[in-house]
């Protein structure tokens, strides 16, 4: 390798841990020891990196809201990204993150306790998880892309339209309940 090509890397590996990627993920990126990049956290923020185990797929999607928003991040990510099911196209992943982020925040889901938006490590996992077979992406019969994972705890369907179908019957009946108040 090149002394170029060394400056190269952990010029990366410095950008991907201010973007708040962990030390593991990075080390992975950038093909730089964990070591090496642990060293580059600490001085770079300060602090010690928090290590362990980087979390399982399934670990990640447990809930509805946070399957709608996983396909959204996959949904770009596969369009825009390269070679997607040998490796993580990281510049793509985060051009598909900053996509994903902007219409968390623009549609103010941080705002709703029962949002809880994807990190950008998780995210990472998630494209890990299209390498893996883990995950697989699918269509409705309505046009949404949805996923679908191995092991899943939900029911394997489009999670944006049964959410949808959730929310038009709570505001069914909240109407119904208005109703009859009414009529008394
Ligand atoms: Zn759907």
């Amino acid at each position: 390798m090149t002394k170029i090509q060394v400056y190269e890397k952990r010029f990366e590996a410095l950008t991907l841990l201010r973007l708040g990627l962990s030390v593991s993920i990075v080390s992975k990126c950038s093909e730089l020891p964990p070591s090496f990049v642990r060293e580059m956290h600490k001085k770079l923020f300060l602090t010690a990196s928090r290590s362990g185990p980087l979390k399982e797929v399934n670990g990640i999607l447990k809930n509805t809201r946070v399957m709608i928003q996983a396909s959204i991040i996959l949904k770009n990510y596969i369009s825009i990204g390269n070679n997607i099911f040998k490796e993580v196209d990281i510049d793509a992943l985060i051009k598909a993150y900053d996509i994903y982020s902007d219409c968390f925040y623009r549609s103010q889901l941080d705002k709703d306790n029962l949002w809880q938006s994807i990190s950008l490590n998780h995210a990472w996992q998630l494209c890990r998880g299209l390498i893996s077979k883990e995950i697989k992406l699918r269509v409705c019969p309505k046009g949404c892309t949805y996923i679908e994972s191995n092991n899943q705890n939900l029911k394997l369907q489009c999670q944006l339209c049964y959410l949808i179908k959730i929310e038009l019957g709570r505001i069914k009946k909240r109407k119904r309940k208005r109703r009859l108040k009414l009529a008394e």
